[in-house]
């Protein structure tokens, strides 16, 4: 189970794992390549400030320490032990550390769970054991975890890489991604807060962890790598607490092409088995990656510099072409060049040299020094119409490049706005290592290409989007009478068909207040005729059956009927070609000349359900132009469905063809949102086509399963 207790409760529940003051090592040996000796060595080469007891029964001391031959010699309290044992001595130690009082215990040892039923049952008995005794167990099959505060250097892990102490954070399932991942951001000389990677995860979860690292203040950026999420519903109530106070970077998983298999263009299938990570990232505000270097490089902005108040950057160049990538780059992460203001140029005018440009980018030239980059950061700084600053640094040979340092560090210094420094050098020269050393070493976070920087920024200022979104809370509709809906329902469930029928779908449809085109379901010639008259000619005639799902497929849908001899021989035709026994006629106005689209609804385990909007009819097939997003759906995310499909410029209009009405699409995409909230028990459900006409749109076809 995944613990979602409240912020007092994180932080005492966790520290003894990532705070502890003494730590057991059960299964300490004096092999120098085993990980029983190596996390020793490791706690004593980091400098841990604790007290380190390694348990064997047969050794008197292990690395120069003493060792004890039970946990119970150990005179003294112990916050935290390593397992690192066969696993079927396991639950025998879990019920000694239950005895002797130890807080948390982190299983090294493989065996378990990811070896199958039996090594499951082994891990079920030692958890059942663990929480008898409220023992909280980080991994087995796992890694460990690193604190790098000074008065602690607690290193509990086997790695190899020892972090200076920094803003990042890193949580990882798999231990050799979270051991890349702090590589990388140790060649990149970005300090680390804290590090887990808790292999089988038993019991310590990740939104666990990720809502303890949301109450270190040394974190300032958390890095999390998941391959699935055992409990979307707990971490995504953490994550989008955590993403309001810091930034949490994360690796999106790999996209399948499995929907594109399925032939039907239902929402089920459209809704790939990887999407619901990403909509889970969306939802809660956590920034996705790609690529793992660009991860790690937008953390080393993350780490340092605050964030940007708005998408307006101010650029500083002493060289032409990398400004201009930057620029590219910069403008579509959606950030902005704005002009600046007279008084801006003005003093820019009066301090810059004469062959500066004055403007955005500001080329203070390859002969600019130290007051020239002063004066364009000083400038921008004041700005209001600015919120963050890139620089572009060349180490021009004949200027004084520490000088042009000093003073990016002077003003990154301020914490007013972050600095970007795309910082282009050759760093065989002692010379300009020096330069880079103080940059460096004040904090500012230097690229060695213009497009990494300016990818970067652009994460800086998408987390300022993520952070400041306030999606809304879902609309009520308390006229939607839920009674006479869960009637309606009941008795199509009493019907035992996986698809209700047309009768009961237009039925509930209207009870949700979804606009429909007049309908009747007939049972024969002279029931459609009668119908047909009433709603008006033409009409569209359709097979209605259980048996019948795509009723096109099928020759079940004929439009534009203009009178009732047609109507008749179209009857007549649909009976004999598809010779389904007890056949029903769906009856319906004929709508001429609408856009089609589609929502949908479709079901995903331990995340609920997911809400689809696109283009529909045959579109859907071939383009797939389709949103998905997480119910419930607010009116905010019902926009920006509208606006984030591609051909969204379609909705509006284009080249004199008229625009659709957008407020009643995202209302519709509201109402389905309720309905399923009120009846989860809705698997499937396709809106396909909606027709928008004019002003106007309408449900033409729809289909719910409900099991
Ligand atoms: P199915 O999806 O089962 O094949 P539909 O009811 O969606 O059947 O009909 C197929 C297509 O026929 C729709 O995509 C739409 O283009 C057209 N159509 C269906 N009903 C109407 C209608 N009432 N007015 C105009 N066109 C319609
Ligand atoms: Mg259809």
């Amino acid at each position: 189970m995944e613990n979602t207790s409240s912020k007092k409760n994180i932080v005492q529940e966790l520290d003894p794992l990532f705070k502890p003051k003494s730590i057991a090592i059960i299964g300490a040996s004096q092999k120098d390549l085993s990980i029983g000796n190596v996390i020793i060595k490791n706690l004593l080469s980091y400098g841990y400030k604790g007290k380190i007891y390694p348990i064997n029964p047969s050794m008197p001391e292990i690395r120069g320490i003493k060792a004890y031959p039970t946990i119970f010699d150990v005179p003294d309290e112990i916050d935290l032990a390593h397992v690192i044992i066969p696993s079927k001595f396991v639950p025998q130690i879990i019920e000694d550390c239950g005895k002797k009082n130890i807080k948390a215990v982190i299983i090294n040892s493989a065996g378990f769970s990811e070896m199958g039923e039996e090594g499951m049952a082994l891990q079920n008995e030692f958890l059942a054991i663990a929480k008898k005794y409220g023992i909280r167990i980080f991994g087995p099959n796992c890694q460990g975890i690193i604190n790098t505060d000074p008065e602690l250097k607690a290193y509990c892990d086997f790695t190899f890489t020892f972090p200076e102490p920094g803003g990042a954070s890193i949580v990882a399932l798999s231990g050799g991604v979270g051991a890349f991942i702090m590589q990388s951001l140790f060649d990149l000389e970005i300090g680390m807060s804290l590090y887990a990677s808790n292999g089988n995860a038993c019991d310590v979860s990740i939104p666990e962890i990720i809502e303890y690292y949301g109450e270190d203040e040394a974190t300032k950026a958390i890095i999390l790598y998941t391959e699935g999420l055992s409990n979307p519903k707990a971490f995504m109530k953490v994550a989008a607490s955590v993403t309001k106070k810091k930034p949490i970077l994360a690796m999106k998983s790999g996209r399948t092409e499995e929907g594109a298999k399925a032939a039907a263009s239902h929402t089920g299938s459209l809704a790939g088995v990887d999407i619901s990570t990403e909509l889970i990232f969306e939802k809660t505000g956590i920034l996705p990656f790609n690529n793992e270097e660009e991860m790690c490089q937008a953390a080393m902005a993350f780490s340092t510099q605050p964030i940007p108040k708005g998408n307006r950057v101010g650029v500083i160049t002493n060289t032409g072409g990398p400004a201009v990538i930057a620029t590219d780059e910069l403008v579509s992460a959606g950030l902005h060049l704005s002009p600046l203001s007279e008084r801006a140029k003005g003093k820019l005018q009066q301090t810059l040299l004469p062959e500066a440009t004055i403007g955005n980018p500001i080329d203070v030239v390859a002969t600019g020094g130290g007051v020239h980059f002063r004066s364009a950061l000083d400038v921008l700084m004041e700005e209001d119409s600015i919120d963050s600053i890139f620089v572009n640094f060349v180490t021009a040979p004949f200027t004084d490049t520490d000088e042009v340092a000093r003073n990016i560090v002077e003003v990154s210094q301020l914490k007013k706005k972050p600095i970007i420094c795309n910082f282009m050098t050759n760093l065989s020269l002692e010379r300009f290592q020096v330069t880079a050393k103080i940059l460096k070493d004040g904090g500012v976070p230097c690229y060695s290409f213009p497009t990494t920087a300016a990818k970067a920024l652009g994460a800086l200022y998408k987390y300022s989007l993520a952070k400041n979104r306030e999606i809304g809370l879902p609309k009520a509709y308390t006229e939607i009478d839920i009674k006479e809906a869960k009637s309606i329902i009941e008795l199509a469930k009493l019907e035992g068909n996986t698809y209700m029928t047309s009768d009961k779908v237009f039925q509930l449809l209207s009870v949700y207040g979804l606009p429909i085109a007049d309908w009747a379901l007939v049972n024969n010639i002279p029931e459609a005729i009668a119908a047909a008259k009433k709603i008006g000619y033409p009409v569209v005639v359709k097979a209605e059956s259980p048996e019948l799902v795509h009723k096109s497929d099928k020759g079940g849908v004929a439009i534009n009927i203009k009178n009732a001899e047609e109507l008749q021989s179209t009857i007549e035709k649909m009976k004999s070609g598809i010779g389904i026994k007890d056949m029903k006629f769906l009856v319906q106005k004929f709508l001429i000349g609408g856009k089609e689209l589609i929502a949908g609804i479709s079901k995903k385990e331990g995340l609920g359900h997911l809400i689809m909007f696109g283009l529909g009819g045959i579109y859907v097939e071939v383009l797939k132009d389709v949103i998905f997003k997480i119910a419930p759906v607010t009116e905010l995310e019902a926009n920006e469905m509208l606006s984030s499909i591609k051909a969204s410029k379609l909705l509006d209009g284009v080249r004199g063809q008229l625009g659709i009405n957008k407020s009643k699409v995202t209302d519709i995409i509201q109402r389905l949102s309720k309905l399923i909230s009120d009846f989860p028990i809705v698997e499937e459900m396709d809106l396909n086509p909606i027709l928008a006409i004019g002003d106007d749109v309408f449900c033409v076809d729809a289909r719910i399963k409900i099991n």
